[in-house]
């Protein structure tokens, strides 16, 4: 049998959590660090670049790391219902491990922004979708205040659990490569991610001298609080997953960067489509139009000579899964040729 019980579990004593914490796992984590020869040369090459696949998690997102945590939390303490706001992913994942611990989930949604693949999962795992007319910061401000009056656990990443959690994926990048990359990059959206990993690989480097990265994080052009200094009303993006014009840690986002020697980007959403096509065609990994953003981001400093990548060690976090937004791809791409079921017509098709 395998040994491999979750994040909590592997990584005991280093998340800090309550004693009534009972675990709720999904075996979530222990995520593929994959070597991305062939697009590193494509961006110049000279460099190591590493893909941290996010995207295979049990619901297809990070968010699990940080979910495991938060409903353990809440199940040790017998609550009997969680409840998000969501571009997607965090519901996916909260309804599911709602589901696991035999909880109720209750998940609100901008109307008609989030990716058919996640409602979907959503739904699937029995959570009761409500979609808010209105944004996801609308959204979120809706769940912070009925967690106030009801008692129901809130497990947005405002949740400190939810960012004991996900620091669990610094451990494993330093875990395998032995030490900490020289850069970080991920995309930025609630910034609940970016404020983990810099809290995960700090803990690691206090402990074992494992050594600090430089973070790049990136956010989509049309939702850029972080880069512009002042929230945005309307936030608008491919990029659904961070389609966020508030975000909750966006002072921890900006810290983050500042303390890492690093710093915070916007790109356009066409960069993060020819970034996603490009890992997709170049290394065979497809991953939501949020997960390219940190790569796009790494390609645009690269190209504008603001980024010594000669002899660098980089991480990218890739945070989910292509098959949550099959969509955009669908709209994106030509159709398939159609042929007649003939050879004739399929030598044509391939070989002119
Ligand atoms: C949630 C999410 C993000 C953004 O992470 P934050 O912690 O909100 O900054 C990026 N990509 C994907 C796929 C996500 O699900």
């Amino acid at each position: 049998m395998s040994s491999y019980q979750g994040v909590l579990h592997r990584y005991q004593g280093l998340l800090d959590l309550p004693a009534h914490t009972r675990t709720v796992t999904l075996m979530e984590g222990n995520t593929p660090l994959i070597p991305a020869q062939r697009l590193a040369e494509q961006l110049g090459g000279g460099f190591e670049l590493f893909i941290k696949f996010e995207g295979l998690n049990p619901t297809g997102s990070f968010k699990d790391r940080g979910m495991t945590a938060a409903v353990s939390e809440a199940y040790g303490r017998d609550a009997k219902a969680v409840i998000c706001a969501s571009t997607g992913n965090t519901a996916a994942s909260a309804a599911a491990y709602a589901a696991r611990a035999g909880m109720r989930s209750v998940v609100l949604i901008p109307q008609g922004k989030v990716a058919a693949g996640k409602l979907a999962g959503a739904l699937a795992y029995g959570a009761q979708v409500i979609q808010v007319e209105g944004s996801f910061d609308d959204a979120l401000s809706m769940v912070v205040q009925i967690t106030q009056k009801q008692p129901i656990c809130l497990v947005n990443s405002l949740n400190p659990y939810r960012i004991e959690g996900q620091k669990s994926a610094a451990f494993e990048i330093c875990d395998v490569l032995g030490s900490a990359p020289d850069w970080l990059c991920l995309p930025v959206g609630n910034a609940g991610n970016i404020t983990a990993y810099w809290a995960g690989f700090k803990q690691y480097h206090e402990l074992k001298s494992s050594g600090l990265p430089q973070v790049l994080g990136v956010q989509a052009e049309g939702a850029a609080p972080l880069v512009l200094g002042h929230p945005v009303d309307k936030p608008e993006t491919v990029a659904t997953a961070i389609r966020i014009g508030r975000p909750a840690r966006g002072e921890q986002a900006l810290q983050a960067a500042e303390e890492s020697g690093g710093r915070i980007i916007a790109v356009s959403d066409d960069e993060i489509l020819k970034m996603q096509r490009a890992l997709a065609g170049l290394e065979g990994l497809w991953v939501e139009p949020a997960s390219a953003a940190g790569l796009a981001g790494l390609t645009h400093e690269l190209k504008a000579g603001r980024f010594e990548a000669k002899g660098k060690r980089i991480v990218a976090v890739c945070t989910g899964h292509g098959l949550k937004d099959p969509d955009i791809i669908t709209k994106e791409m030509s159709r398939p040729l159609v042929v007649p079921p003939s050879l004739e017509a399929l030598e044509e098709a391939i070989l002119k």
